[in-house]
């Protein structure tokens, strides 16, 4: 499937292509980072610009109620949750991954309370392990396990873990875990899992319920296309809900936030992991972004992101042979996510010589050129003309311009 006529039929055979129109994808752009900052859906603009006007600037305190600004982390949540295996009431949309990585992982930690032992693994995203660390330092008498690059973490499982907290979709390689599997092993020896679908809600089929799971949080702005900073996502399954405590008892959790009481009640449900007041503008966005996924068939996702990844890496191996590139990324399509990251010794100007060409794709350090498949908003064809801008820059070494080399506070 490599030839231009063949990557034109799979283009017009596409059932996604309709939805590339539903973005504002600027004109000349190949946009390969919608897995860390999603493309503006079209109308979300407008939206922002009526609760602004309108809402906030005409009916202002009202809003909270005739907005149903009040019911945005729910509302919002019950928009995410069909993307994540999720029940309706199930999700909030609040606070950032990070937050809530706190909030999940201690209230995993509150379920097992003879425990005192959290696995991880030293390849998770920064922001989970520093958290975790965060965590443990002000409980005191946890240790924290990682699993080895490349190890298994039903290795580290023994009846002293509290709770596992993995990453589904690797950010660096994209590396995909099988949620159940690795759930049940975890369930096997008492412990509980903590997900972070980050990389994956949007991406990749995700069903947290089939797979018995215990806790999950994931970020909006990347594949859920919902703005930078937009509010992150926690999902608790309902069995642990009543037993459950959250530290950050926020008043926006409690059982009667207008009852003023002295003493912290939590709310039932999901609604106990909120905090303080919900994020409005952020969640209008959110809100606003989630309805592309209207009519959007999972299994037709998965089957465009992986034939997207498939095609990249194949075309890369011919037509950029000989430049030392290595792909990283599993060319196993059950273990793949919807990312591929190549190492290179000069990732980091390819990478800006890539940029400057309007093919954006991003650089995670030491050596990861990493580019991201977006199927709502990607063509066959896209793919095709960034790698052959990949392949020229190599062959030219135009990279060598040393104004690729000055690095950015964010890479
Ligand atoms: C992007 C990402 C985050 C981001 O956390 P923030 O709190 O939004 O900065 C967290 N975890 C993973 C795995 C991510 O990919």
């Amino acid at each position: 499937m490599t030839t231009d006529a063949e990557i034109r039929a799979l283009d017009a055979a596409d059932p996604l292509a309709p939805w590339r129109d539903r973005f504002d994808l600027p004109d000349g752009l190949i946009y390969l980072d919608g897995n860390s900052l999603g493309v503006l859906p079209k109308g979300v603009a407008e939206r922002i610009g009526r609760t602004v006007a309108d809402e906030w600037g005409r009916d202002l305190i009202r809003s909270w109620g005739s907005a149903g600004w009040f019911d945005l982390p729910l509302r919002v949540g019950d928009r995410i949750a069909p993307l994540i295996g999720a029940g309706p009431g199930e999700v909030a949309a609040c606070d950032s991954t990070s937050v809530n990585l706190f909030k999940a992982v201690a209230a995993a930690l509150s379920l097992r309370p003879d425990r005192r032992v959290i696995v991880s693994e030293a390849e998770n995203f920064p922001t989970d392990n520093y958290i975790l660390q965060g965590l443990a330092g002000l409980l005191g008498g946890y240790e924290i396990r990682y699993v080895p690059p490349g190890g298994d973490p039903a290795d580290l499982l023994d009846p002293s873990v509290a709770a596992l907290l993995l990453t589904h979709v690797n950010y660096r390689t994209a590396a995909q875990y099988d949620l159940a599997a690795v759930t049940a092993a975890a369930h096997q020896v008492g412990a509980l899992t903590v997900w972070d679908l980050s990389h994956s809600t949007g991406a990749v089929p995700v069903d947290l319920t089939a797979a018995k799971a215990d806790f999950a949080v994931g970020c909006s702005y990347k594949y859920l296309n919902g703005g930078p900073g937009a509010p992150a996502f926690i999902w608790a399954a309902p069995r642990h809900c009543d037993a459950l405590r959250q530290p950050l008892s926020g008043w926006i959790g409690h059982a009667a936030p207008f009852a003023f009481d002295r003493d912290y009640r939590p709310a039932a449900g999901i609604r106990k992991m909120l905090c303080g007041t919900p994020p409005v503008l952020g969640l209008v966005a959110l809100e606003a972004a989630l309805a592309i996924w209207e009519g959007v068939e999972m299994t037709a996702l998965r089957a465009k992101s992986l034939r997207l990844t498939e095609l990249f890496m194949a075309l890369v191996e011919r037509e950029c042979a000989g430049h030392g590139l290595k792909i990283v990324t599993p060319r196993d399509p059950a273990r793949r996510g919807s990312h591929v990251s190549i190492a290179c010794e000069h990732g980091y100007p390819v990478v800006q010589a890539l940029i400057a060409r309007g093919v954006i794709g991003d650089f995670r350090a030491p050596d990861l050129m990493r580019f991201g498949f977006t199927p709502l908003y990607l063509s066959y064809a896209d793919v095709a003309q960034a790698v052959a801008h990949l392949a020229d820059i190599l062959n030219r070494q135009s990279w060598r311009d040393p104004g690729f080399a000055v690095r950015g506070a964010v890479t």
